[in-house]
This record gives structure tokens, sequence and C-alpha cells, in this order.
């Protein structure tokens, strides 16, 4: 079945005039963004269909000389970008004629509603709610510019035709820097799944719950790269959350974690187990991992310095070049943080360099988690224009 695109104008390609008319050349300026936008959903399998109401076009109000310039413009700026337009319907009525043509009704949509088109898989892009509604009368989902930036409606298309749910969400959230009580009980051995999505137009979210129950640990993470919703870390040692939070400040990410671990044994079990439940998160946010790319991150911490390299290429190495000189940091033992980083890379499946020298060693440890924080802040960063997969070989 086709599939298809509609895409508002006024207010949508381009900036609307206080009068609310497009008639004449000096009033054609486009809306940032959305060329390039139009260009990334071009090669989708979606036909592009302009959609718009022009009122009482024809008629001594709005008369078609003044009409045809400025939208012939457009279609050829459009053109010379590789951006075609399949179909335009412009409905010429006054908003008091109540026709059935006029958006958000669904007349001049008709060779779309003949059963030729999936239109679960249609998309309505516009700046208004009525937008949103013409898309719900027509049972295609909605995209409304304003809300959204046309990044974010290139990149939540995208998404959903590389086969990741175009649903953002975050889990409905408690106070920032909270951690909910456990729900544990009831929860399998090893659940994961994509945070709850509400309802509405929202771009698609990059985030991911895990939640990893076993004999010796308890755990809930979840991550979201754009850095929304509340973040929180409690798992029960304190100079590992105080690594932790580095991810939040300077990864720029969200994340809850909370974890009741067998501390009565050792600190073994809980570092080993939050760095696999965090890092299939990490692995699961990122979906399948296109905009990305692969980076490093060095930096200074006092007389310590750390070099981060980091590989989303879907194998799992660590090289690890860190000598801590006393048996604890805090409450945390210095030889786990080997132990965290190899069970980190294994779960991401990413190769991961680490490399640190210093003499403090809370400093150490400290500059190696920031390098990290950094280095996946970038690592993460999407381009939506730019949406191939850092790989020739097509997978990763
Ligand atoms: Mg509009």
């Amino acid at each position: 079945m086709k599939k298809a695109i509609f895409v508002d104008r006024d207010g949508t390609l381009l900036k609307e005039p206080a009068d609310e008319q497009i008639d004449a050349l000096e009033k054609v300026e486009f809306v940032p963004g959305a060329i390039s936008a139009l260009k990334a959903l071009t090669g989708l399998g979606y036909e592009l269909v302009m959609a718009s109401n022009q009122d009482g076009l024809g008629t001594p109000a709005f008369p078609e000389e003044t009409f045809w310039p400025a939208q012939n413009l457009l279609l050829k700026t459009l053109e010379g970008e590789g951006v075609h337009f399949d179909d335009i319907l412009i409905d010429r009525s006054f908003p008091e004629d109540n026709s059935p043509c006029r958006k958000p009704r669904t007349g001049m949509f008709g060779k779309y509603l003949d059963g030729s088109y999936d239109l679960a898989a249609c998309w309505v892009i516009g700046d208004r709610e009525t937008d949103l509604q013409l898309a719900a009368n027509l049972g295609a989902r909605g995209l409304q510019l304003g809300p959204l930036s046309w990044a974010d409606i290139a990149g939540t298309i995208r998404d959903s035709t590389a086969g990741s749910a175009p649903s953002s969400a975050n889990k409905k959230a408690d106070s920032v820097g909270t951690i909910r009580d456990s729900s544990a009980g009831s929860a399998p051995s090893f659940a994961n799944k994509k945070a709850d999505a509400p309802s509405g137009a929202l771009p698609a979210a990059r985030s991911a719950v895990v939640e990893r129950k076993t004999a010796e640990t308890d755990i809930y993470v979840r991550v979201d790269l754009d850095g929304k919703g509340p973040s929180g870390v409690d798992t029960g040692l304190k100079f590992l959350d105080h690594m932790l939070i580095q991810l939040i400040h300077h990864g720029g990410i969200g994340l809850e974690l909370r974890c009741k671990g067998d501390l009565e044994v050792d600190e073994h079990h809980t570092m080993e187990d939050v760095a696999i439940a965090l890092g299939e998160a990490l692995r699961r946010a990122l979906g399948d991992k296109r905009g990305i790319d692969r980076y490093g991150f060095a930096l200074p911490m006092d007389e310590s310095r750390a070099l981060v390299l980091l590989d989303f290429g879907g194998r799992a190495e660590l090289v690890w070049d860190v000598q801590f000189t006393r048996e604890y940091v805090g409450d945390v033992p210095t030889e786990m943080f080997h132990h965290f980083f190899k069970s980190l890379s294994n779960a991401m499946q990413a190769n991961l360099y680490v490399q640190a020298r210093g003499e403090n060693n809370h400093h150490l440890a400290e500059s190696v988690f920031k390098a990290f924080a950094r280095t996946l802040k970038q690592a993460v960063r999407r381009n939506v224009f730019s949406y191939d997969l850092p790989s020739s070989k097509g997978l990763l």
C-alpha cells in the first residue's frame, strides 16, 4: 500500500504573515529547517502532498495572479533542492462556507481515502491544532510544528521508517532528583521495554527502561539520551552514585538508576550489575544508531587526566590503562572500576578505550567517568539531516 506525507503550507513551509495571506513575493520566507527536513524525508517511500487552505483564492479578496508567483517560487526553490510534490491540494473556500473540503475536513483528500493508501502509516505536518485534527480525521499521525522543530519532525518520521517506535517518552516523572519506590516483586527477572509513550505528537524518544532482578541485585534504569525526564542515582554505594551523576551532568543524558544489591556480601555484584543494566539501557535507547558517530574525549582534572574513546560498533572490547594506588575510594574498591567498564562495554556492545594518569585516586576515577560522560554525549548526538549509519557495512 502507498503512504504519504501531507504538509501544510502557510506557517509550516512558509512563515505566515500577519494578514495570513501570502499574496506577494516579498511575503515568501521559508520556515527555518523546512527545506532540510523535507530533503531528509525524500527517498523513504512516501508521496509528498501539499495540503493548504487558501481562504477566498480566486475572489477579489485574493486574486489568482497574486497567489501563483509566490507558490511557484516556493515550488521551484524546493525542486532545486530535490524536493518534489506528488500532489498539491488547495481549498479555496472561506471558513464561513463550512466547505467539506476545508481542512481539517477531508473532502479534498478523496483519492487518499479509496483504500490504496495505508493511512495509519501516513503523516500530517502542520503548525496548527487543526492540522492534528486533520490527521485524526484521516486516521493518520500528526506532527505539529511549533511544539516540535522541523528536525524533531524529520527525526520522528525517519525513526518510524527505521523500525523504532515513533513515540516519545518519558515516564510520568516525579520531581527531579528523586527515585521512585521500587515496584519490585511483580517485576520479571529481566524486563526491557521502551519507556511509556504519552499520546500526542512528540519526537521519537531515544530512551529505554531496563529492569533487572537477580538473587544478588534488583535494578531499575531509565536512560534518555536527549536528557529528558527526571534524573537521580541511588546504588547504595555513595562513591558510585557520585561517579554516575557525572553522566547526567557531563553526558547530558537523563538517568534514573536505583539498585538494591547484596552489599552485605561486598560491592562486586552491585558494581557489575549496575554496569550491565546501564549498558543495556544505553544500547536500547540508541535504537538502530542512525545519525550517530564514533567519538572520543580527553579531559584534565587537577593533576589527573583521562582519555576515553568509544565506538558503538556492535563489538565489545575494553582496553583499560588506569592504575590506582589505593584499595578503596570512598566505599568503592578501585579494582571494581575496571570490572565496571568491562561489564558496561559488553552490555553496550561498544569498544571502549580508557587511559588515565594521576596521583589522587578520587580525581583519577572521577576524570575517567567525566571523560566517558563527555564521550558518550558526543557519540549519541544525532544529526537527522545526515542520517546514515556511521558504518560502511550498513549495520552497527
Ligand atoms: Mg498553517
